[in-house]
């Protein structure tokens, strides 16, 4: 689309990078009110053990419902609210969120770890290990029931200040986990320097395993990779029964995907879980899932 307006042209490429600009500025200068009047909030998704379909924890996914731009995509708000500095405080009201989770599950005698999203710039912060022991103290959460789910770019951007605070995080016994894995230029050199006890298969691989033999070598190494390290291994973006069922026989330990569940609010989630809980009596409370 071609226009003039006084003599000059302007190209309707639409939205304009002016416009991109504008937007993305609101949304950092409006992220603090939006939390205030609750326009962000947390979803989360179920994380199922294979193959015995035990419901083993949530991954804690963010969600901003702006009033002039409707839902924002998190790869759109996460990056802009990052680079403005204010990564913190969305982090920090995650965590609060994720961890006063956790502690209900736990009073309703589920075990249900729950799995919280870091950008780099958490990593840059020398005092996130310390604000991070001080919300599990405040919740009265076990450290093992919170995972932290970060990208490799994410730690190879600084590793010399990143590398100490994972160890530390580590050490409080918090669960780590390398998310998106086979995107970056991930090695199995790196992936043994890191503390982690997990690694998540991109979504990209496990979409396309099912029509795409190298998507399907690259599943099976990455199992078997993280394997031979010790780790667990959890496929995200599993959409498909096949891919379900090709999963297990490959010795996946953990699915994850619409196929499941698609990310649900805390109310939803809620009764998700009671659908498909059996509850035996006294402390000792089986999450099943019935796929
Ligand atoms: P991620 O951590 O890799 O999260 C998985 C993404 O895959 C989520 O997108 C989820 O909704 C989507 N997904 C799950 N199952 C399926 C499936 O079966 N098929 C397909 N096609 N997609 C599936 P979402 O919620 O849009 O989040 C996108 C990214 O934004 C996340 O990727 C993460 O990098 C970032 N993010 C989300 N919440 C947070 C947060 O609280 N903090 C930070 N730092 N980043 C966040
Ligand atoms: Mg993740
Ligand atoms: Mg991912
Ligand atoms: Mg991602």
């Amino acid at each position: 689309v071609r226009a003039t307006r006084g003599g000059e042209e302007v190209r309707g490429y639409v939205p304009s990078m002016g416009q991109m600009f504008l937007r993305r500025f609101q949304m950092v200068t409006q992220f603090r009110q939006a939390l205030e009047e609750g326009q962000v909030s947390v979803h989360y998704q179920p994380k199922v053990s294979l193959p015995s379909k035990q419901v083993v924890g949530v991954e804690a996914l963010v969600r901003w419902v702006h009033p002039e731009f409707g839902k924002l995509d998190p790869d759109e708000f996460v990056p802009a609210v990052e680079a403005a500095g204010l990564i913190g405080v969305l982090t920090g009201f995650v965590l609060d969120q994720s961890l006063a989770r956790a502690r209900k599950w736990m009073d309703e005698g589920l075990r249900v770890s729950v799995a919280v999203n870091l950008s780099v710039r958490n990593l840059a912060d020398e005092d996130f290990p310390a604000k991070v022991r001080q919300a599990l103290d405040r919740f009265e959460v076990p450290p093992e029931l919170l995972t932290f789910e970060l990208t490799e770019s994410g730690v190879m951007a600084d590793p010399q200040k990143a590398l100490p605070i994972l160890r530390e995080l580590h050490a409080l016994g918090i669960v780590l986990a390398v998310d998106d894995f086979g995107t970056g230029y991930s090695s199995l050199a790196y992936l043994r320097q890191l503390p982690v006890d997990e690694v998540k298969i991109d979504k990209s691989f496990v979409l396309g395993m099912g029509t795409d033999l190298g998507d399907l070598a690259v599943v099976r190494s990455i199992v078997e990779l993280g394997h031979s390290l010790g780790l667990t291994v959890v496929a995200e973006g599993v959409e498909e029964d096949i891919a379900r069922d090709q999963l297990e026989a490959m010795g996946c330990d953990v699915a994850q995907g619409y196929l499941i569940s698609r990310p649900l609010a805390e109310d939803r989630l809620e009764a998700w879980l009671q659908a498909r809980t059996a509850r035996s009596a006294g402390r000792h409370t089986e999450t099943v899932l019935t796929l």
